[in-house]
Formats: structure tokens, C-alpha cells, sequence
């Protein structure tokens, strides 16, 4: 298998023919205006017409290089052809019957697949749903019904989703919550480990968390601990080596319920089948969404049998969820994660974006920290003298990057991080022009 290709008749830059954004994504912008909320934000008002493995093709005919991928959902590359041919041939059968009333085997048949790849060789039971917030709620009324306990601790800097458990879960208030209260009860955040900005090792950075645990909200009360092991939203924080492994020792003998969020990190993103592995984590519950099925809307908890099975028969569910066109779409990602060939070019990434980064770091102090795992790096810019955020910088480099054509996305709690979730399709060529562009957007 291969995803990406030494071709020379693959595109290696960007092409340009009009500014960006052109003139008819301009003028679609200015009806989005009149016809959508603000609230549904816009990272940049460039309008797609079709896209390829790391390219769209925008309105005006501009080949923008992708580097966000729909934020780490279209990991495999857009349109991905295995995808797109399960996915059709699987419209052409059955689109939907509700999997609660009339049942089909590849739903199944997903599930024993995500058994066998999530961490951890104990029986495992999955069901679907659409989104990822619909999966962490999901994934915590299954901790309470399994603990009989209220309350569920999030980390710092923590992203879970946008409805009303999930945003009283996250750190940040504006946007995710800013008007929104009342929010849900029983949700605790604690510290998180983040070497940049707390210094801590491992192991203290996790008795400072399980004293917030024991002594804030009391290990008896609480059903679930959630991490992403490595933080989204939160600008990829890599947490210090021991953090999570001695958090999940703390749960594990306190009967806390451990559930792995890995809707940004799992299923290739990281080099692994999930981020999980890095850190020897086997979670009792894992999370995932947003790549699984390489566009199509799904999403999963798989977890210990024995939890999975605390919910009542109708308990679990939805209309969509677990849609036979979105399940074909994820085998195919499956099978093509199976090949191992993802994994092979997320260790190449990582390898061409870390040393390219890091030869930038050296020209340019504002780059306080490089991090992450595979196709999940990013950059977090700082004031050198002090370490401050520099939060102005993150959106000036992705809006001059924009116009040169590459798309980038930012991150971070304040604002401050560059993040790269490329398609495993990118090429070296293609991200060494990105990290060209970049440069000319750094400050000396
Ligand atoms: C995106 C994301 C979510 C929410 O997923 P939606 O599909 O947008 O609801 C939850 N957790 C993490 C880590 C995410 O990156």
C-alpha cells in the first residue's frame, strides 16, 4: 500500500491563481455571513470544491496544501480511494435501518476489530455513535452506571466536545462555554502535566493531580478520570514520561473508571494504532471519532465488557449512530491501517517535521517547544526571555501561511501553538515548502 507517491507528477507546492481567499470564495463568504451564525466558526473562509489525498482544490481553482486535515479526520488522505469505493458500494446496498431495530454484521464486525486493536488483551464490547462529544458522554454514563459514583475528572487543558456534559468538561471557557450555563454538574478539572509550563517530572506531575483527586473531590465519589493522551485542543501536550501510567495505577485501585479520550491522537495518527501505546497505557475505556472512518461521520467506545455491559438494554444508542456507510468506510481505514504502511509514514513525518522544526528553532527563539508523536507535531511559541505565550504569532503564521497556500491550523489554551495533523499522504517535498513558508513568518 502507499499512500504517497515519488511521482514527480505529484504536486510538490502549492498553485496559485488567484489571492487567497479568491474572488468566489469571497463572494460565498460574504452569503455564509448572511445564512449561518457566527458561532459556527471559520478558521479560514476558503471554499472547497474537491480534494486528494493533501490537496484541495478550492473554488477558484487554488491547490492548497492541507495540513490540517479537517483536523485529524481525513488521516488516510482525502478521498481516499479504498474509502471511497467501500463507502459507495456500501450506499448501494443499505444506507440505514437503525442498528437497534434491524441489525447488519458490519457494525459487528467493527466492533470485533476495535476489540482486537484498542489496548489491552481482556473481552471488550464497542458500540457507535456520530461524534466525539456524543462518545465521551456516552462513555460517561457508562462510568456511572458501572461506579454508582457522580463525579468525573478532566484534565487542564482539557478539549471533550461541544454539548452540554463535554463543555463543562473542557478548560477553556471562551468559546466552548461563554454564555452557555447552566453546565453540568459533578465535573472536576485537575492539573494535567505539561512540561513546557510546569516543569514537573512525571510522577510529581501525577501526585499533584491525584492530591487534587483525593483531597478536591475524594476518590469515592468519583466514576471517571479522562485523558487524552495527547492533548487536542490543549496544543499536543506530551505529557511527562510516568504521568499517565501511575494516574491510571491511581484508578485502577481506587475503582475509578480510566477512560482514554483518543479522538484526535488514535488509530495511526501517532504512529500507533492508538497514542495510548506510547505511554504503556491500557485504558479501561477507549474513545475514538474523528479519523476512523477518514470523513464519514463516526464514532466509538470500546471498553472492558464487564463496564460496558452496566448500561440497560435501550440505554445506548441513537438514529445515526453506527450508520452501515460510515462502518464500511471505517474498515477500509482498518484494512489499510493494518498493512502497516500508515504507521511507516507517520514515523517518517514526525522525523522530516521535527528536524526541520528544529533547524528552525535555532534561528528563531520564539519556538519555545517542539512536540508530539508522528503526524501530530506541533510548535509553541513564547516570549524567549520569559517563556510567555505569544499568542498574535500562531494566528499570523497560519494566516500567512493561508496565502501562500498551505493550511495550517493553531492551538493551545492561549493561543500559542502551530499544529501539523497532515494526511499520512504528505510528502517530505511537501513539508519541507510548508516549513520554508513558515519561516518567512518568524520573527528573527
Ligand atoms: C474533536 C474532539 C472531540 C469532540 O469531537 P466532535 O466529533 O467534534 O464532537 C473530543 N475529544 C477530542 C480529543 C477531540 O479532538
Amino acid at each position: 500500500m502507499t499512500l504517497t507517491t515519488a511521482d514527480p507528477g505529484v504536486l510538490q507546492r502549492p498553485e496559485l491563481v488567484t489571492e487567497i481567499p479568491g474572488p468566489k470564495s469571497r463572494e460565498i463568504h460574504a452569503r455564509r455571513e448572511r445564512a449561518v451564525p457566527r458561532g459556527v466558526g471559520c478558521a479560514l473562509p476558503i471554499y472547497v470544491d474537491h480534494a486528494d489525498g493533501a490537496w484541495l482544490t478550492d473554488v477558484d481553482g487554488n491547490r492548497l496544501l492541507d495540513l490540517g486535515s479537517g483536523i485529524g479526520v481525513t488521516t488516510l488522505g482525502h478521498t481516499q480511494p479504498a474509502v471511497v469505493a467501500a463507502a459507495k458500494e456500501q450506499l448501494d446496498r443499505v444506507s440505514h435501518t437503525l442498528f437497534t431495530v434491524t441489525p447488519y454484521e458490519n457494525y459487528v464486525r467493527l466492533a470485533e476489530r476495535l476489540a482486537q486493536h484498542t489496548p489491552g488483551a481482556h473481552a471488550k464490547k464497542t458500540f457507535f455513535v456520530n461524534s466525539g462529544a456524543e462518545a465521551v458522554e456516552n462513555a460517561v454514563k457508562i462510568a456511572r452506571a458501572h461506579t454508582g459514583r457522580r463525579v468525573v475528572a478532566a484534565l487542564d487543558h482539557a478539549f471533550h466536545g461541544r454539548t452540554n456534559l463535554t463543555m463543562a468538561m473542557n478548560h477553556r471557557a471562551a468559546p466552548y462555554g461563554t454564555g452557555f450555563g447552566p453546565f453540568a454538574p459533578d465535573v472536576q478539572r485537575v492539573p494535567n502535566s505539561y512540561p513546557l509550563r510546569d516543569g514537573l517530572t512525571g510522577p510529581q506531575a501525577a501526585a499533584r493531580t491525584i492530591e487534587y483527586l483525593e483531597q478536591r473531590i475524594g476518590a469515592s465519589d468519583i466514576a471517571a478520570v479522562i485523558a487524552e493522551p495527547i492533548q487536542g485542543e490543549g496544543g499536543f501536550v506530551v505529557p511527562a514520561e510516568g504521568y499517565l501510567p501511575a494516574l491510571q495505577e491511581w484508578a485502577t485501585a481506587n475503582g475509578v473508571v480510566f477512560i482514554a479520550d483518543e479522538i484526535q491522537a488514535g488509530l495511526g495518527r501517532t504512529g500507533t494504532w492508538f497514542a495510548s501505546e506510547l505511554f504503556g497505557l491500557v485504558p479501561d475505556l477507549v474513545l475514538t471519532a474523528k479519523g476512523i472512518a477518514d470523513g464519514l461521520p463516526l464514532a466509538g467506545i470500546t471498553g472492558r465488557a464487564e463496564i460496558m455491559d452496566s448500561a440497560l438494554p435501550g440505554g445506548l444508542g441513537g438514529t445515526f449512530g453506527g450508520n452501515p456507510v460510515s462502518i464500511a468506510a471505517a474498515h477500509a481505514v482498518l484494512d489499510l491501517l493494518e498493512t502497516g504502511g500508515p504507521f511507516a509514514e507517520a514515523a517518517r513525518i514526525e522525523e522530516a517535521l521535527t528536524r526541520g522544526l528544529r533547524e528552525l528553532a535555532r534561528d528563531h527563539a520564539a519556538i519555545g517547544d517542539i512536540r508530539g508523536h508522528g503526524a501530530m507535531i506541533a510548535f509553541e511559541l513564547v516570549e524567549p526571555s520569559t517563556a510567555a505565550p505569544l499568542a498574535g504569532l500562531a494566528a499570523d503564521i497560519a494566516a500567512h501561511a493561508a496565502r501562500r497556500g498551505v493550511l495550517l491550523l493553531t492551538a493551545g489554551s492561549y493561543g500559542n501553538v502551530v499544529r501539523f495533523l497532515p494526511s499520512l499522504a504528505v510528502t517530505d517535498a511537501q513539508i519541507d515548502y510548508a516549513l520554508e513558508v513558515i519561516a518567512e513568518a518568524l520573527p528573527d
